[in-house]
């Protein structure tokens, strides 16, 4: 029997990366007792199970609202705080579509990319591959945080003040830079220093020029 991994979240609304009892209910039964459920650090359920019944299990997840990702070398859902000053103030709407277009997309090592409401943080940004902070109206982007080992570090500040509508597109950019230049199995933080964060401002600024 061969053994595969996927991912499953809840996504996320105010109040953070909730399961609902029935969800988390249903996830047990419907994968199985042989199956392994293991919690990731970044807000993600790992399922090991049978690959033949791997495609009638994610349908069924679907099914009660749950979020199923591929596991591994891919971008992973966006990892959020609890949005405590409330869906309007942070940024509710803007992380939803943040998350609907940077998860799943393949990369050189797991990128992970985080959000936070406002500058308190509390879903330790500072210490994503990629991180969006709002500031009020406009957001901060970091960029090559890195928690793991003992030369752990935190991000560095990448651009500043950018507005709603370039927030996607930026994003987007870091994630097809990383993909197009990153070596296979490069960590976020050491693809950072070995391109230098200088680079990649002139790679993303002159992808968002417009095309003459
Ligand atoms: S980062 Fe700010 S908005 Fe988000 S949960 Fe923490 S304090 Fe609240």
């Amino acid at each position: 029997m061969a053994i595969k991994k996927f991912a499953v979240t809840p996504g996320f609304e105010v109040g953070g990366a909730l399961f609902r009892p029935e969800q988390l209910a249903a996830l047990g039964s419907i994968v199985g007792p042989d199956a392994q459920i293991e919690m990731t650090t970044f807000k993600q359920l790992y399922v090991a199970m049978d690959e033949d019944r791997i495609f009638e299990v994610q349908e069924q997840l679907k099914q009660v609202g749950l979020e199923v990702h591929p596991a591994g070398f891919v971008s992973k859902s966006l990892i959020t705080c609890n949005f405590c000053l409330g869906a309007e103030d942070a940024g509710l709407d803007i992380a939803k579509k943040l998350d609907e277009v940077v998860a799943d997309h393949k990369v050189p090592s797991p990128l992970k990319i985080g959000y936070a409401g406002c500058a308190l943080g509390t879903s330790e940004p500072l210490l994503k591959d990629i991180a969006v902070v709002k500031m009020k109206d406009v957001f901060d982007i970091y960029i090559g945080g890195e928690p793991k080992g003992i030369k752990a570090n935190i991000g560095q500040l990448f651009m500043k003040g950018v507005m709603e509508d370039e927030l996607i597109p930026i994003v987007l950019q870091l994630i097809s830079i990383f993909q197009e230049n990153g070596k296979k199995k490069e960590t976020y933080s050491r693809f950072v220093k070995r391109i230098t964060p200088e680079k990649l401002h002139e790679l993303v600024n002159s992808s968002m020029e417009p095309k003459a």
